[in-house]
Order: C-alpha cells, then structure tokens, then sequence
C-alpha cells in the first residue's frame, strides 16, 4: 500500500461509522414519531374508557336520597377511577377521592363549563385535591346532576415507559445485529479490495502478469478485469518507450554532432557524448556552458522561438564550432546542436585558395601563348628571324599548359575515384617509369640505377606509376648535369619502401614542409621553366595517403634529395586490398 492510503479509515470502521450514525438518526426519528401516536393513542383509549364509565356511573345514579359519596366510593373501587357528581349550579353532590363538604364550587371547571354547554367536556390539568396531573372527562348533565370521572395522566406515562423500554431493547438488538452484518459485508468487500490494490500496484511496477482472483461482487470483478488489460497495456506501452528511448539513446550517442538539450529553468537535461567530446565538459546548469556564446543562443532561441545560430573558435587547440539552438514547438525546451566546423572550412579554404592559384596557374602560360602569338603575327607580317623564336615560347608554354592540365586532371581524378587496388608489382612499376625519362636523364648526362627486387604491393597501377613518374621527373628536373638518380624498393615490416634519391639542388629545410602543397615550388621561376607544375608532390602525397602510406622527404641543399614512400604490402592471398 501505498503512504497515501496511511491516513483512510479501514472500510469496516467506515461503514460501521456511517450505518451507526444513520441508524441512530432514523430510530430517533422513528422514536418521536411512534413515541407522539402511542401517546395520542393511548390518550384516547383513555378518554373512550372514561366515557364508558361515565355514561355507566350516569345511567346507574342511585335513588335520591341514597349515600351519593358512599356510591362513588364504590364505583372507584370497582373502575380504580376517581368519580365526582357535581349539580349543575357547580356545588359538588359526592366524590370518590374527597370529601364534599370542603370542596369548593366546580362550575368553573372547563370540562363542567362544556358539560354545561351540552357536549362531552375534557380537560388535562393537575388537580387541586389530588395534586398530580388529571385527565377529567364531563358528561352533560342528567337530571341536574353532572358526572365526572377522572384518572391520572402517569397512568398513560407508565404504559408509555413500558412500550419505550420494550421498543428500545428491540432497536438495541436490531442495531448490533444491523452492525454485525455491516461489518461482515465490509470485511468481505475489504479483502478483494485489498487484493485488486495489491494488482494495480503490480501493474504500475509495468508487471504485466496481473490476474487478480474473482471475487463474489461483479463489479469488483469487472474492475479486476479492467486492471489486468490495463496492466498489459501499460507494459506493453513501457516496453516500447524503453525501446523507442534505447533506440534514440544509441543514435543520439552516435551522432557526431553535440546534442544538448535545455529545459525551461535552464537545466541541461540531456548531452550526448559528441557534446562532452566538442566541448569539453557538459555543466548542469546551463550559465556553465562554455562557450558562453552558446548560452545567449539558448535563451535567445527560447525568447524570439526561432531557431539561432552561433559559430565560436573555441578551445586548445582552437576549434570552429557551429551551434543551432532550436526552441521545442510544444514547452520551453530547447534543443542546442553543435558540429565542429573546422575541417570543413579548412577544406573550404583550400578549395578557394587551389581554384585561386590554379586560375593564376593557367593564366600565366596562356598569357605567354597570347603574348607570343601576337608578337609571331607581327614577326611574320615583318618576315623577321625572331618567328622560331615566339613559335618555340608558344609550344613551350602550350606544353606546360598541357602538364598543368593533365597534372590537374590526375589530382581531381584521384580526389574523386576511391582507387580499385590490385596486386601490383613495384619493380616492375619503377623499372616501366625509369624507362619514360630515360630519354631526359640520357639527354642531361644522369645515371640512374634501380635496385628493386620483386615486390608486390596493393593498389592502383595507374595511380602508383603517376606517383613514381612525378618522383623521378622531380629527380631528373632538379639534378644537374651528370648527377645520379638512385632508386630502391625493399619490403619490411609489413610494408615497401620506395625511395628515389638525387644528387641535386637540395631542397631548404624552411621548404621541407610545404612542398607537398599544392603549387608550392621552392623556387617558381626556376620550376616554371624546367617544366614544373607545382602539382607534382601533392599527387604524390595523395597517392600515397589514399593507398594507406605515407610520403617523407629528406634533402640537404646543393647535397640531394632523397624522397621515401612507404606503402602496404599486398597480402600473399589473392585479391587483397587495403581499407
Ligand atoms: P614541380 O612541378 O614544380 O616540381 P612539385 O610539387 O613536384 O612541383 O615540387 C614542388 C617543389 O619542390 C618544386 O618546385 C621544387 O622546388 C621542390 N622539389 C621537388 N622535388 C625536388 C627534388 N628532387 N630536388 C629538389 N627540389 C625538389
């Protein structure tokens, strides 16, 4: 049972109360009601017995002349009711109870006064010779005389007091058995009662087995039934919001944006783990909530019930965090959501800068095409020698325009394929690209030597030969006359190791870092007019990386440059691939 039963009455004492308090009241009122009609009743059992004698003792006066007090002497001994024969001048003739002598004039009397007037006179009063309370009863006069007979009222008191006793015990007794019953009754509603309570307990506890026992009352049976559909329903119910809460719990806990939600008196009733890994710590309160920004957000939303949106460098090291407070339609919640940013305007800035620079890029060999172009139209307008010479700038230029063309293509076409990775062979990979600049080293005096025993690697011919074919151009374009290009492949610990050496220019350590940039040249010009497109070791980084290597550079400047990349061996097993 529950505490707020505690303070109820048992519904015994309850019915026992209210059947005792009405039974009192109804036998009181029955008591009035039956006390005044006995007591009328009886009242006029007497006034009809005092008539009857009266009439009796007048229809029998003695002869005139006889001993009128010795006759009514008789007449009480032989009714037990006091007689008295008055002349109609009200002088008293003879009485049962007094002597007449010192009696005074009864003309007065009412009931001698009605006698007188011909009707039967009845009169209630205590008596002046007896001294107790009388019912007197007069009969017209016969013959002068007036006959009177009269009787106690404590007669009809007396008979009253004997029926009020017998009538009391009986209520007594009707009363104690009506108790009993009641009492009965309630104890055999009280434990069924007490059952489907236990029941309906069960059923909020979301029990969903609750079958209480049938009881001898219908109703009671039909709440029962009641419980137990509603037990299963309520179960039923419990266990899809547990379900629906799981459910909502795992996505939330999922998501990788912070998910904080607020209520009305700004207490955080709920964040979701990405919300303690982006901010750092989740306070109850949300005056705790750092960035503060995102607590204006909060209120400002709840206020204007429009979403609103924040976006905070926040934290060490600094991050870009984007809030979108959302009040609840329905109450004063409100929902705060949180994504970190950074990357994505990273990327973004990228993206503008790589549009940027590849615009700048292309324009300066278009620039030089037109420029030359012009300058060929004028020379051959002029039929001058310098013609070869613009003829050569535009072929040159429209060359560098077509590496930077196809250098760009590679690196969207990297960008947007996830490669198909194969079982390649890296030997024969370098040996097959040595083969390509075999021309341009022969040309600039370099030896080049590969040593590279059969590797097999994961990943994707066409992609791997573009990165080995943008290491050894870089090594050939940087080395001057009669330098050397050496190039190694080994496998160790699970991985190939590529490594293409020079005895070139070297590149400065302030440099080391950012030529894998895209458009990064340590020295633009010079890259420019050997050829370079600044695209070279960006396509080589993104190779690597998207096969799930790496790439590293070492040089020392007028020394050489050794470039190393690293990549997962294939499996020994047949088609395998790299995640
Ligand atoms: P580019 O097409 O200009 O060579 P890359 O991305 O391939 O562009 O290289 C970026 C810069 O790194 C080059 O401009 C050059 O300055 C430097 N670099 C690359 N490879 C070498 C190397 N083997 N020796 C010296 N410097 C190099």
């Amino acid at each position: 049972m529950s505490d707020q039963s505690d303070g109820g009455r048992p519904l015994a004492t309850r019915f026992l109360t209210y059947y005792a308090l009405g039974y009192l009241v109804l036998i009181g009122l029955m008591g009035l009601f039956v006390d005044r009609a006995m007591r009328r009743a009886l009242a006029d059992e007497m006034e009809q017995r005092l008539e009857a004698t009266a009439r009796l003792a007048s229809d029998n006066l003695p002869a005139e002349g006889s001993d009128l007090q010795a006759w009514a002497t008789w007449v009480f001994q032989s009714t037990g009711l006091r007689i008295t024969l008055i002349e109609t001048g009200g002088v008293v003739l003879a009485d049962s109870h007094s002597d007449p002598a010192v009696m005074e004039s009864h003309a007065t009397r009412p009931e001698v006064l009605e006698a007188l007037q011909g009707e039967t006179g009845v009169s209630r009063r205590v008596s002046v010779s007896t001294g107790f309370e009388q019912i007197y009863l007069a009969l017209p006069p016969e013959e002068g005389v007036i006959t009177r007979v009269s009787q106690p009222t404590r007669t009809v008191e007396a008979e009253l007091g004997e029926v009020r006793i017998s009538v009391l015990v009986v209520a007594a007794l009707v009363g104690l058995l009506g108790m009993a019953v009641v009492a009965f009754l309630a104890r055999r509603l009280a434990g069924p009662i007490e059952e489907l309570t236990n029941q309906s307990v069960m059923a909020a506890g979301g029990s969903p087995e609750v079958s209480p026992r049938r009881s001898s009352v219908r109703e009671l049976d039909q709440l029962g039934l009641a419980i137990s559909d509603l037990a299963r329903d309520l179960s039923r119910r419990l266990a899809e919001s547990e379900e629906a809460s799981e459910t909502l719990e795992v996505v939330l806990g999922a998501l990788p944006q912070g998910t904080i939600l607020v209520d009305r008196d700004d207490q955080v009733i709920y964040a979701n783990p990405s919300a303690y890994g982006l901010l750092g710590a989740v306070p109850d309160q949300l005056q705790g909530l750092s960035p503060f920004q995102f607590q204006g957000a909060v209120r400002g939303a709840r206020e204007t019930r429009e979403p609103i949106v924040r976006v905070v460098d926040h934290g060490n090291p600094l991050r870009r965090l984007r809030a979108v407070a959302t009040p609840f339609s329905e109450d004063e919640r409100v929902l705060l959501v949180v994504v970190d940013i950074t990357e994505r305007e990273r990327v973004d800035a990228i993206r503008r800068d790589f549009v940027a620079n590849a615009s700048h890029e292309l324009k300066t060999p278009v620039s030089t095409i037109i420029a030359s172009a012009e300058a060929l139209q004028i020379a051959i307008g002029r039929g001058d020698s310098s013609m070869e010479s613009f003829a050569r700038q535009i072929e040159d230029s429209a060359r560098q325009l077509d590496r930077m063309v196809g250098d760009l293509l590679d690196l969207s076409r990297l960008e947007r394929e996830n490669p198909e990775m194969a079982r390649v062979r890296l030997d024969q990979v370098i040996n097959d690209e040595v083969q390509r600049i075999a021309q341009v080293v022969a040309d600039k005096r370099i030896s080049v030597d590969v040593d590279a025993p059969p590797l097999t690697v994961a990943a994707n011919h066409r992609d791997l030969a573009t990165a080995v074919r943008n290491l050894l151009e870089n090594a050939a374009r940087y080395t001057d006359e009669a330098g050397r290009i050496t190039v190694t492949a080994r496998a160790g610990d699970g991985e190939a190791v590529l490594t293409v050496e020079d005895t070139g220019e070297g590149i400065p350590s302030r440099d080391l870092d950012r030529v894998f940039e895209r458009f990064y040249r340590v020295d633009s010009a010079r890259a420019r007019a050997t050829g370079g497109t600044g695209l070279g070791l960006a396509i080589v980084k993104h190779v690597a990386e998207s096969h799930g290597g790496s790439v590293a550079v070492e040089s020392e400047l007028g020394v050489g440059s050794r470039f190393t990349v690293r990549l997962p061996l294939a499996d020994s097993g047949e088609g395998s691939s790299p995640s």
